[in-house]
């Protein structure tokens, strides 16, 4: 991987929630316009990553570096003007404000709305633009996940960190919403995904993470990841022979 090709990079990362180390020294990068995923089970430390790269919670050491600025210095408003938007696990709508406020509150760190965009995000998830009116509290989980990555969208990322997009989400959905990630990222987004379910994110990226309680464990192209006896056994479901 050439250097000029990275757009992301975590060096050595360590987060604690006090005295509990939840990060302990990860590294991963993500070159311009790839999906990336980073795989493990519940506590594994998915969350808190996202967190950090957002800024919205402390590194206690370590670096993230994207185009040149060091995350780990700025606050978390300064990371979404630079290009990067997080689509929260849990999707975190704002209840009661309709679909199209919260489209528009994703704009936030931008002078003004760009309707392209908007409308691009209607293209991506109709169900939103049939809604818009619709106070968010009240769309089925799938669509307020739809919601929260179009709200993400709005401030024109350059990196999309989509934390969970599957969580609680009925299978045919999960399949249609995978499918506009991969919409998203031919845009030239670039996107880091963090999943539980493995099969599912390994289909769309091109390589993956896999971190176990704080530490990234394996790491290599989505098909070896797919392929490798280790990962089936841990996270596919496939019993060893
Ligand atoms: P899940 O898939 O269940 O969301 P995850 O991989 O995203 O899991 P994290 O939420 O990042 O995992 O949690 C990593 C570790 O940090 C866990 O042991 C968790 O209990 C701990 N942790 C997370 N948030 C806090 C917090 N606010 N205070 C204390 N410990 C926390």
């Amino acid at each position: 991987m050439t250097s000029e090709e990275i757009l992301f990079k975590i060096s050595d990362l360590e987060v604690s929630y006090g005295s509990i180390a939840a990060i302990k020294g990860i590294s991963l990068q993500v070159r311009k316009g790839e999906i990336v995923t980073i795989l493990g089970s519940n506590g594994a430390g998915k969350t808190t990553t996202m967190r950090a790269i957002s800024r919205l919670i402390k590194a206690e050491s370590g670096s993230i570096m994207f185009k040149g600025h060091e995350l780990t210095r700025l606050p978390a408003h300064k990371v979404v003007s630079l290009g990067i938007s997080h689509s929260p696990e849990g999707r975190r709508v704002f209840n009661i404000l309709s679909v199209e406020e919260n489209l528009l509150l994703g704009a936030y760190t931008k002078s003004k709305v760009d309707q392209e965009i908007l409308s691009w995000v209607y293209d991506l998830f109709p169900r939103l633009k049939e809604r818009k009116s619709q106070l968010a509290g009240t769309l089925s989980g799938g669509e307020q996940q739809m919601l929260a990555i179009g709200r993400a969208l709005m401030s024109q990322p350059e990196l999309l960190l989509l934390d969970e997009p599957s969580l609680g989400i009925a299978p045919i959905l999960v399949k249609a919403i995978f499918a506009q990630i991969k919409k998203i990222a031919a845009k030239g987004v670039t996107v880091l995904l963090v999943e539980q379910n493995a099969r599912a994110a390994l289909k769309l990226a091109d390589r993956g993470y896999v971190l176990e309680v704080g530490k990234i464990v394996f790491s290599g192209q989505s098909e070896e990841l797919l392929n490798s006896p280790r990962i089936q056994e841990a996270y596919l479901g496939k019993q060893k022979k």
